[in-house]
């Protein structure tokens, strides 16, 4: 059971690009240069990468570069009325989706309200949302195949047949066949919407 779910577990790495053989230059470099950081402290490494160190563990907060360009990243503020200077963690979530701040969103929308297009503008917000979360589910679903044929390979290397007759590549392209119906019957579903 345990391999099992290493395997998963290094799967998941694999996809989110975390895994040790991905990783494995950064951590040899920062096992020669091991400085002990407080909680809290931030630094930047050789590599232009800022760091922040949490209680027990550190996070990677992005290029130095990067993190400076942030406020210049709000391209679709209103020049006349955005009033954003230092953005907020619920600004810099809008920043991603909108290219502006919390403020600028919330005064787009309501200009949107008055032309009569809201709605149509909300059922394309609600695509692009549903859209992310397939991609996720897509991660997931082939996370859940690896899983699955993990646990048909018996100790001595074999292939065991699934109890409901399916080989294991039956029951994988099942799991695709189902996914993608699944998926274009979701986004139909959407695109037409219900006003
Ligand atoms: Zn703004």
């Amino acid at each position: 059971m345990k391999t099992k779910l290493q395997n998963v577990k290094a799967v998941k790495e694999m996809l989110a690009g975390t895994h040790k053989t991905q990783t494995k230059t950064i951590i040899s470099f920062e096992n020669k240069d091991y400085v002990r950081r407080e909680v809290g402290e931030q630094w930047s490494d050789e590599f232009g990468n800022q760091w922040e160190q949490k209680k027990g563990y550190k996070v990677k907060l992005g290029k130095l570069s990067e993190t400076r360009k942030e406020v210049s990243k709000f391209t679709n503020c209103s020049k006349e009325i955005c009033t954003c200077t230092t953005p907020s963690q619920a600004d810099k979530k809008m920043m991603m989706y909108h290219g502006m701040c919390l403020d600028c969103v919330i005064s787009m929308e309501h200009t949107l309200t008055i032309e009569g297009k809201y709605k149509e503008y909300e059922r394309n917000k609600i695509l692009e949302n549903a859209k992310a979360w397939l991609k996720q589910a897509e991660i997931e679903k082939e996370i859940l195949k690896t899983g699955l044929k993990a646990q048909y390979i018996l100790e001595d290397g074999r292939v065991e047949e699934w109890e409901g007759g399916m080989t294991p590549e039956e029951l994988e392209s099942k799991i695709d066949v189902e996914f993608e119906k699944f998926k274009t019957e979701f986004i139909a579903k959407l695109e037409n919407g219900n006003d």
